[in-house]
C-alpha cells in the first residue's frame, strides 16, 4: 500500500519527461486519458514526493503544492487535469479550500487523499465538490485508475458552457466568443468573467473576485479588479457587468 513512508522510490528512468505537450490551452479539450497534469497538495515532505515520483513513474505530470496558498498560486499559472487534495494542510483546512475553490467556479476534478477515514469526512468531502475520495494509504495503482474515472466523467461534463444571451464561454477550452465571434481575453479576464457568469445572479465582492483571481492574502494593487472589469466591458460591451456601488459587482441571470 501507498503511504508515502519507507518508500525507496528510484526516480523513474524517464526522470527527463517531456513536459513540452499538451500545454496548449486549446489543447485542453484533447483530454489525454493516458498523461495527466496533476497538482498535488500535500504538505507531508516524504509523502509529496514519493506520490510526485510514483505518479510520475505511471506516466503523468504531478505538480507538488505544500500549501493552498502555493496551489492557489499555482492553478493561476497552469492548468491541471486533476487536483490531489490533502486535508490537514498547514494555513487551511482542505474542506474549506475546495469549498473556496467550487465558490469561485473551479470545475476540475478534486480527488481527496486522506487518513481522515470517519463516513461523515467523506460525506462532507463530497460535499464540499469532491469528485473521488480515497484513503491512505492506498495502492497506486487504485488511484491511477481513480484518476482514469474521473478523466472519463469530466470528458461527459465538458459540454457545460456558461452562456448568457449571444456570450458564450466554454471552460474546456478556455475559449468565449460573443455573436459567435471570438473575443480575446486575458487568462484573469477570463477567470473573472468565468466566476461571474457561473454565479449570475449573485452579486460578487470585490475581495471575492480578488481571491478568485490573485489567491487568498496576497497583496493585490486596489484597482485591480476595477481595470479587468472595465477591460471586459470594453469587449464585451458596458451592459453585461453590472457595478453595485459599495458592494461588487453582478452579471445579471440572463432572461
Ligand atoms: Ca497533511
Amino acid at each position: 500500500m501507498f503511504d508515502g513512508r519507507g518508500l525507496a522510490w528510484a526516480r523513474p528512468a524517464d526522470a527527463d519527461f517531456q513536459m513540452s505537450e499538451c500545454r496548449s490551452l486549446n489543447k485542453a479539450a484533447q483530454v489525454n486519458i493516458t498523461r495527466m497534469r496533476l497538482l498535488i497538495v500535500e504538505d507531508d515532505p516524504d509523502f509529496g514526493p514519493a506520490l510526485s515520483d510514483a505518479l510520475r513513474a505511471k506516466g503523468h505530470q504531478p505538480s507538488w503544492a505544500r500549501s493552498t496558498a502555493q496551489a492557489q498560486a499555482m492553478l493561476h499559472g497552469e492548468v491541471f487535469d486533476v487536483l490531489l487534495l490533502d486535508l490537514g494542510l498547514p494555513d487551511e483546512d482542505g474542506f474549506a479550500y475546495l469549498s473556496r475553490l467550487r465558490q469561485a467556479g473551479y470545475s476540475e476534478p478534486v480527488i481527496i487523499l486522506t487518513a481522515r477515514d470517519a463516513v461523515e469526512d467523506r460525506v462532507q468531502g463530497l460535499d464540499a465538490g469532491a469528485d473521488d475520495y480515497l484513503i491512505k494509504p492506498f495502492s497506486i495503482d487504485e488511484l491511477t485508475a481513480r484518476l482514469r474515472a474521473v478523466q472519463r466523467r469530466r470528458q461527459g461534463r465538458r459540454q457545460a458552457l456558461l452562456v448568457h444571451g449571444a456570450l458564450v464561454l466554454d471552460p474546456a477550452s478556455m475559449r468565449v466568443s460573443q455573436d459567435g465571434q471570438p473575443v480575446e481575453l486575458s487568462r484573469r479576464e477570463f477567470a473573472l468573467l468565468q466566476a461571474l457568469l457561473a454565479r449570475s445572479g449573485q452579486v460578487l465582492s470585490r475581495a471575492e473576485l480578488e481571491e478568485t483571481l490573485y489567491g487568498w492574502g496576497q497583496d493585490v494593487e486596489s484597482n485591480a479588479i476595477e481595470v479587468h472589469i472595465h477591460h471586459l466591458r470594453r469587449k464585451l460591451g458596458t451592459e453585461l457587468i453590472r457595478t453595485v456601488r459599495g458592494v461588487g459587482y453582478l452579471i445579471e441571470r440572463p432572461a
